[in-house]
């Protein structure tokens, strides 16, 4: 929707330079990325027992790689310390 957006508000040029018609679709998109990769590697703290749950590390106690999102953890993934589920966990 908002590449349309852009496109429509970015007319093509009939002579396809970037230095008449820098209409460049960066801007816009450096936010998405921006939120995508602090989700993804977001933190999280069990509010039991303080374990954190770091993305970059995964767990590899439960098969869980590194480069995991807490929110794409298995669903029968527990905190390792005290078996506490993952509604106890809250954002770092
Ligand atoms: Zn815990």
């Amino acid at each position: 929707m908002i590449s349309q957006t852009l496109s429509a508000n970015c007319p093509q040029p009939k002579i396809p330079s970037p230095l008449l018609f820098p209409c460049f679709p960066v801007y816009p998109t450096l936010p998405l990325d921006d939120i995508v990769y602090t989700t993804a590697s977001r933190r999280y703290v069990c509010s039991v027992c303080g374990y954190v749950y770091d993305p970059d590390l995964g767990d590899s106690t439960q098969d869980v790689d590194p480069g995991t999102p807490f929110s794409e953890l298995p669903v029968d993934w527990k905190c390792p310390r005290y078996r506490q589920g993952q509604d106890k966990f809250n954002p770092a």
